[in-house]
């Protein structure tokens, strides 16, 4: 058998880095072809050197002299920017896609890989955050598979197999609780990017470790869920866990629940997206039970994380309130991160944006793309004035 042909779109980042650790150890069962990045140029070159893609990307247009002036000698196409990149998905020199951009840089290659016939494994939470009702339509319409890159849903994916989809009553989705979980309402108004950034189980990229410590993160696990397993909102509830050692339940008819557990290490659920659910044997740690005498599960606390409802929200009101969610918070984060505004900023920026747009209740791409611009203009004044 062939290996299976992939594109890694954020091969710089924390989960692309991981892919690729997983492609050179299952040189037979898999390839990199098509690598993206949006400006670490020199990793992504590295990159190319290695795994001898037929093509690279870059997203920010500066670097792209110099990524062609190294590659093209060595036979490796390459291109910059958001259209080249969503372009490269009709190429057909692959059949999986692992997006692993961040952010709603995700959407438009997504959606294009999947029109072109594409698996996913998708670690790009943002894409069903954003647009869940279209992609998911999408994913049925081309009868493509979607994988779950992401713990929770890999776990949820993983004690569903041998089930039937009528007899879940619940999806427990796990949380860590973020660096920020036994701080009280007082202290969290003189966090820090340094503390925010330290976050206690998982080590991922700026963004999304901000997303975990305002708990937005496990918001957007929230909705992710509900596009990929098709299950109401209120029938998906989050727990805090803290040991982060079991990744999700699902609870059954009968009482049953099922939990999937392991290590906080990303190779796992990476590894069963591209392997397709077969399981691969590991190379890094693996579990011991003994070393976790206890795992323990509180409440979430709304209240100090407010973010947390924007997940029932989004999935009350439908349409566009979710795109309008992702986009402020966004542009918060990066605030955040540029030290221009205070960690509690962030849920009153989102609060604000989403009180200042109109909303759409049947949102079609270009729908999501306008929406997406206007509430980070939105955002981004109310920013302005904080
Ligand atoms: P990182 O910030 O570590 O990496 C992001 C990657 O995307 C980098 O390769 C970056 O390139 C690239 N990128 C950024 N902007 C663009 C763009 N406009 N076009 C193309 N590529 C771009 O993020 P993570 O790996 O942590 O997260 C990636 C996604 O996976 C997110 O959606 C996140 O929510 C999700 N996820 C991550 C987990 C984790 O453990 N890290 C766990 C579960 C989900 P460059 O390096 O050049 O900036
Ligand atoms: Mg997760």
């Amino acid at each position: 058998m062939s290996p299976k042909n992939i594109a890694v779109l954020g091969s710089t980042g924390s989960i692309g880095t991981q892919a690729l650790d997983i492609i050179a150890e299952y040189p037979h069962l898999f390839r990199a072809r098509l690598l993206a990045a949006g400006s670490n140029v020199d990793k992504l070159v590295e990159q190319c050197r290695r795994f001898r893609p037929s093509m690279a990307i870059i997203a920010d247009q500066s670097k792209y002299s110099y990524l062609r002036d190294e590659l093209e000698p060595l036979g490796i196409a390459t291109a910059c920017g958001a259209d080249a990149l969503s372009d490269s998905m009709e190429r057909d020199d692959f059949s999986t896609v692992l997006t692993a951009t961040v952010g709603y840089s995700g959407l438009a290659p997504t959606m294009r890989a999947i029109q072109h016939g594409k698996d996913i494994a998708l670690a790009n939470k943002e894409t069903l955050v954003v647009a869940g009702e279209m992609i998911s339509r999408m994913v049925r319409e081309h009868g493509i598979k979607m994988l779950p890159v992401d713990s929770e849903h890999s776990a949820i994916y993983q004690c569903m197999v041998g089930e039937n989809q009528e007899s879940v009553s619940k999806l427990i989705i796990t949380a860590s609780g973020g660096p920020f979980r036994t701080r009280s309402a007082a202290e969290l108004q003189n966090v820090t990017v340094h503390d925010a950034l330290r976050h206690p189980n998982w080590n991922m990229g700026a963004k999304i470790t901000i997303d975990s410590a305002t708990m937005l993160n496990k918001a957007f696990e929230i909705i992710e869920a509900r596009w990929l397993f098709d299950i109401p909102a209120d029938r998906i509830e989050a727990v805090v866990h803290p040991q982060s050692i079991i990744h999700s339940m699902v609870q059954f008819c009968d009482g049953a629940v099922k939990a999937q557990l392991g290590l906080p290490d990303m190779h796992l659920p990476i590894r069963y997206a591209l392997g397709e659910t077969v399981r691969l044997k590991a190379s890094e740690r693996v579990m011991t039970l003994a070393d976790y005498a206890e795992l323990t599960f509180e409440k979430p606390d709304y209240e100090r994380f407010p973010c947390l409802g924007f997940a029932h929200r989004a999935l009350n009101d439908g349409g566009t309130t979710a795109c309008v969610v992702n986009a402020a918070n966004e542009v918060a984060v990066a605030a955040f991160l540029g030290e221009r505004i205070k960690f509690r900023h962030i849920y009153d920026i989102i609060e604000h944006t989403l009180g200042h747009m109109p909303f759409a209740a049947e949102p079609e791409y270009e729908d999501y793309v306008n929406y997406n611009t206007e509430a980070r203009r939105v955002a981004s004044e109310y920013i302005n004035t904080l």
